[in-house]
């Protein structure tokens, strides 16, 4: 890890490659944002569930997982 200033906000992070702040990274995010509504107040969604519902790629919601992001509890 290094720290790195945004490039949105100019605020130190600490990131091995992103360009952005989680802040400012998660307002840019759309996919994100989608997910992270849809999992309000839902406790027990799948990847699959999840895609459908949001659009969003499997790909791309397993990339937030790995990058810890977005946790969910459904098999
Ligand atoms: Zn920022």
């Amino acid at each position: 890890m290094s720290l790195v200033n945004c490039k949105k906000c100019g605020k130190l992070f600490e990131s091995e490659k992103d360009i952005l702040c989680s802040k400012c990274s998660e307002e840019l995010d759309n996919p994100y944002k989608k997910i992270r509504d849809y999992l309000y107040g839902r406790s027990n969604v799948n990847i699959i569930e999840l895609s459908d519902a949001t659009g969003v790629s499997k790909s791309l919601i397993l990339k937030y997982i790995r990058d810890g992001k977005v946790f969910i509890s459904g098999k």
